[in-house]
């Protein structure tokens, strides 16, 4: 979409980004609780359904909030770059990845992708989308030579699916010169940029097709709604295909949800600027913690991606881990403790919240499959909110002592 008037910074294209005047000339669009769009003519009813003219029809396609939403978030992560993005807002960030495996992929396609992907990713690529015939390749993503040479022996795969940062070791990948191994293979690609948000990375500076977000997380910020996009820059392609499957699996968004969206991203830089710095501080914090045993956080220079997070990422961001000492013991007792910081699973909200995978989401994963996915019994999962950094050190102080 055309910007109304000219403004430089990414802040301002948060604020302003995706905005129509409504015609009531209310000064935030409303809430569109309308089901279906009324026609003035049958002639103009079939002018819509045609394409001929542009309009509303029915909500699981579309409507007024959800579109400035799409275009708030097109805007965010083509900033700077000089071609337009198509996105899709979608009821969660699981819809939006299926609708972008199931229309860019085909009975017998195969997905390269790597194991630090998102639980729910990861089982609908090993528990769902195998009966269609499409199956995953998991593999190191950080040795990039034996991505090249895997490519060459199967001609099965079709896409490439990164997910930078990733839990919980805060794994980073090389957008760069992976989507440029898999464009010569001619491979679709696509990232999930949940953890980073386009105010920290812009996978699209990339030869990359498809960016997904959980807008569940950072994009909302305030933990207030579900949803999720897809985005591309084939427009074509969005249009047709993607559309297609968008609108027939109907895991569209909603009005109120898109609202709360809206709202939530207009704070996107100044949120994300107080989270990584933030961020920073609790990982140097906890760094030099006796009771730790050690950190994951990008933006440590002990890191292995260290360098990777340095140059494709603005900071390291506000998601890190981190090891207790005294095990499995020590994460119920340490988290039992907390009094400001909340003990929930999630991420991307202002407030701070931890929890204990080998306690909580990943209780039931056998030893094997937990340190394939690098969970060891005193992990403990951090997302650092935005309150005073002397408060958080504070509430994580008095919960480390015994
Ligand atoms: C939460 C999350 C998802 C799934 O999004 P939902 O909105 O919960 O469906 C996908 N990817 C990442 C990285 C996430 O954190």
């Amino acid at each position: 979409m055309k910007k109304k008037f000219p403004y430089k910074g990414f802040g301002s294209a948060a604020i302003h980004g995706g905005h129509q005047q409504e015609p009531r000339h209310a000064h935030q669009t409303p809430i569109y609780a309308s089901s279906t769009y009324v026609f003035d003519s049958a002639e103009q009813g079939m002018r819509r359904f045609s394409g001929e003219e542009e309009g509303y029809i029915y909500a699981r396609w579309g409507n007024p909030t959800i579109t400035e939403a799409e275009n708030k978030i097109a805007e965010l992560e083509s900033f700077g770059l000089d071609f337009p993005l198509k996105g899709i807002l979608h009821a969660s960030g699981m819809a939006a990845i299926s609708t972008l495996f199931l229309s860019s992929l085909k009975q017998g396609d195969k997905v390269l992708t790597h194991y630090s992907l998102y639980g729910g990713t990861d089982d609908l690529l090993s528990k769902v989308l195998p009966s269609l015939g499409i199956t995953a390749v998991i593999t190191d993503l950080r040795n990039t030579e034996g991505v090249d040479d895997l490519l060459k022996k199967d001609p099965d795969i079709k896409m490439l699916y990164l997910e930078t940062p990733a839990n919980p070791t805060i794994q980073c990948v090389d957008l760069e010169t992976l989507s440029s191994i898999g464009k010569k293979h001619g491979l679709l690609v696509a990232c999930d940029n949940t953890f980073a948000t386009p105010y920290l990375q812009q996978p699209f500076r990339y030869a990359i097709d498809f960016v997904v977000h959980s807008t569940t997380k950072f994009l909302n910020g305030h933990g207030t709604a579900i949803g999720g996009i897809l985005l591309g820059k084939d427009i074509e392609k969005m249009n047709k295909e993607v559309t297609k499957v968008h609108r027939l699996l109907g895991g569209n968004s909603n009005g109120f949800d898109a609202f709360l969206l809206t709202q939530g991203m207009k704070t996107l830089e100044i949120r994300m600027e107080r989270h990584c710095m933030n961020a920073e501080q609790v990982a140097m914090y906890l760094e030099h913690h006796e009771a730790v045993e050690k950190v994951n956080y990008s933006g440590l220079s002990a890191h292995p991606d260290f360098t990777i997070a340095a140059r494709q990422m603005k900071h390291a961001g506000a998601m890190l881990s981190f090891e207790l000492k005294k095990g499995l013991q020590g994460g119920i007792a340490f988290l039992n403790k907390l009094n400001m910081c909340t003990r929930t699973v999630s991420l991307g909200t202002v407030d701070t919240l931890l929890s204990h995978p080998a306690s909580m989401t990943h209780y039931g994963v056998s030893k094997e499959q937990k340190i394939k996915y690098g969970i060891t019994d005193g992990l403990i999962r951090m997302n650092v909110g935005i309150e005073n950094i002397e408060d958080i050190l504070e509430d994580l102080e008095q919960a480390l002592k015994n």
